[in-house]
């Protein structure tokens, strides 16, 4: 990495925006920044660039002069906030007034940055995907059926950036490959033909992703994959690509099972642009792109937990098999906070997959709550219990739990795509419960990752 983006990356703690607490702000809390923080600073210029659905205003924030263009945008799908939190963390860099001057004064002498901060606020409302409309405006880029989908457009025909950078943040049970390494990033220079022509903009891209891989498998070592690079047209990514604008998607994961606010991808994303930037504005495009086009694609074989070798009787018969668990994010717009529902997602041979938790379960036999009756009361029990509280006020991973919610009992049990709540015995003693999908020893209530069975 070079000197200069380690040190900004390092100095995290003194630009970030520190009013967002967690992932769950809203369209007022950055409405709030951009009238009344950002013009602090007279080198920024906000506009109001047209309205959502629900006429909720959207923004464009344009910094710099120089004659080379970038226009990012965030939150295109409302449920992915970690680019909006980090265009702030890089407006709170440029903000400063301090020993950097020199290199922020450079940067915006040779390009001109516009920001979109929040382009689906509707979605933000419900932390959800679509817009009001129910649209995924990833997927309007031609029909342009949604207003927010045509202020994109809009803008990238009169702007004609140089760049495009389409942040977004990907599913946390995508790995790396075909193995179980969670992804923090991933990256892609969209094709815009099914052929996947490599012009000069996306050979751009391509070089100026490398240089990322490269410079940042440091912070996050072998955690960066590439998204898929299948043609979507509809895409506004694949779209803009087309018009030969040099253009960069990146998905932000996650670093760790427990880091579900993000705080450690949020703090790579503005070191990220911020390298990004230096090789634009240095026209720095050197790189043949190998590191890229080597980096391994996201693969699909993760779940929460995989009981292993489970034994369970169904209809009579007995088998063993594997059993596969979801923790399910949903999303409380009253008090904006997560709740998770689990679900059964699979029960047989699951040996290609891998669980975030796994537990070898020879000899345990899983079972409904109803053959136990004694362990209603479990419900109460875990939720006064000190050790399964939520991580830190405010935390979306109530790693304790379990959602309030009843506990399902089902007559064709094992059933897939239910809550998963059962018990397993060892045939004399029930040795752990599963409780909307978190699995805890018992009578010793112990959190799964304390478990060695
Ligand atoms: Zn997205």
């Amino acid at each position: 990495m070079e000197n200069i983006v380690g040190n900004f990356y390092c100095n995290y703690e003194w630009y970030f925006e520190k009013s967002f607490y967690h992932r769950y702000f809203d369209h007022k809390e950055i409405k709030n920044l951009i009238l009344y923080r950002l013009p602090q600073n007279d080198i920024f210029t906000v506009t109001e660039v047209g309205r959502s659905v629900e006429d909720r205003e959207i923004y464009l924030v344009k910094v710099g002069s120089g004659k080379t263009k970038v226009l990012l945008w965030s939150q295109m799908h409302g449920d992915e906030p970690t680019s909006t939190a980090a265009f702030f963390d890089f407006f709170g860099f440029l903000l400063k007034n301090d020993k950097w001057n020199d290199v922020r004064g450079d940067l915006l002498r040779s390009l001109t940055l516009y920001f979109v901060p929040m382009l689906n606020p509707d979605g933000v409302e419900r932390f959800s995907r679509y817009n009001a409309q129910g649209i995924d405006l990833n997927r309007d880029a031609k029909a342009l059926v949604a207003p927010e989908s045509r202020i994109l457009d809009r803008l990238v025909n009169d702007i004609k950036p140089d760049f495009a950078f389409n942040m977004h943040d990907q599913d946390f049970r995508w790995s790396v490959g075909g193995g179980k390494q969670m992804v923090t990033l991933s990256f892609l220079a969209p094709a815009f033909d099914e052929a996947r022509t490599v012009d000069e903009p996306r050979r751009k891209a391509i070089s100026l992703l490398s240089t990322v891989i490269r410079d940042f498998d440091e912070i996050c070592p072998g955690r960066i994959t590439r998204y898929s690079d299948d043609f979507e047209p509809r895409s506004f990514g694949d779209t803009i690509a087309g018009k030969g604008i040099s253009t960069i998607l990146i998905e932000s994961g996650r670093y760790e099972m427990f880091d579900s606010d993000k705080r450690r991808v949020r703090q790579i994303l503005p070191a990220i642009l911020f390298h990004c930037f230096l090789k634009i504005s240095n026209n720095d495009f050197e790189d043949d792109g190998t590191l890229y086009n080597n980096t391994p694609f996201n693969g699909k074989f993760l779940y929460d937990l995989i009981m292993r070798n489970v034994k369970f009787t169904r209809n009579g018969v007995s088998a063993i098999a594997d059993f596969a668990i979801n923790r399910n994010f949903h999303f409380n717009p009253e008090n904006r906070k997560p709740y998770f529902i689990s679900n059964l997602e699979a029960v047989g041979d699951l040996s290609p997959f891998f669980g975030y938790y796994e537990a070898d379960c020879t000899g345990l036999e899983i079972m409904p709550y109803d053959k136990y009756p004694d362990l209603y009361e479990l419900k109460e029990i875990i939720a006064d219990h000190p050790k399964l509280q939520p991580v830190y006020p405010g935390s979306s991973d109530f790693r304790g739990f379990p959602h309030p919610g009843e506990i399902q009992l089902s007559d064709d049990f094992p059933a897939i795509n239910r809550r998963a709540d059962f018990f397993l015995t060892d045939g004399n003693n029930v040795r752990f419960i599963v409780l909307n999908g978190r699995m805890l020893s018992y009578p010793h209530i112990k959190r799964m990752k304390d478990i060695s069975i």
